[in-house]
């Protein structure tokens, strides 16, 4: 244990079981995935950013992995169900999503990936309202 690393980031799980943080570089960017495989995962999409794999400390029993691919695993929260992390066994990072992290982050979002397997019902046009409370939107029709 050493307690003179530099921490880059922390971020936990939504209900605090697991916890993380990083101790060395964090990409400043994020890329935000439409795959088939993260948007089910996620319920959405997947938004991470990534770091060296021996720089992400990972703290808490609640933490399950799920073998997505044959290349890869992700991990969440087997209490809460928040996604956490993707691992591509063959690269030396994880991709630690950017969502989890402890704000401010200072990471940009740098571009949309696998927009070919976007949900149908997904927007790409920069036009839309942005608001910043309540959607405003009433009850179903
Ligand atoms: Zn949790
Ligand atoms: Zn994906």
């Amino acid at each position: 244990m050493n307690d003179q690393v530099p921490i880059r980031a922390t971020g936990r799980c939504l209900c605090g079981g697991v916890t993380f943080s990083i101790v060395g570089p964090l990409r400043s960017t994020v890329t935000a995935c439409h795959c088939n495989t993260c948007r089910r995962f996620t319920g959405g999409l997947w938004a991470g950013t990534v770091a060296r794999r021996e720089h992400v400390r990972i703290a808490g029993d609640s933490l399950k992995w799920y073998q997505s691919s044959a290349e890869a695993r992700r991990a969440f929260c087997g209490n809460c169900g928040s996604s956490l992390f993707w691992d591509g066994q063959r690269l030396p990072f994880l991709s630690i999503a950017a969502g989890a992290l402890d704000p401010p982050t200072g990471l940009r979002l740098a571009c949309h990936g696998w927009t070919s397997e976007a949900a149908d019902y997904w927007s790409f046009d920069a036009g839309l309202p942005l608001r910043p409370g309540p959607s405003g939107l009433g009850p179903p029709e």
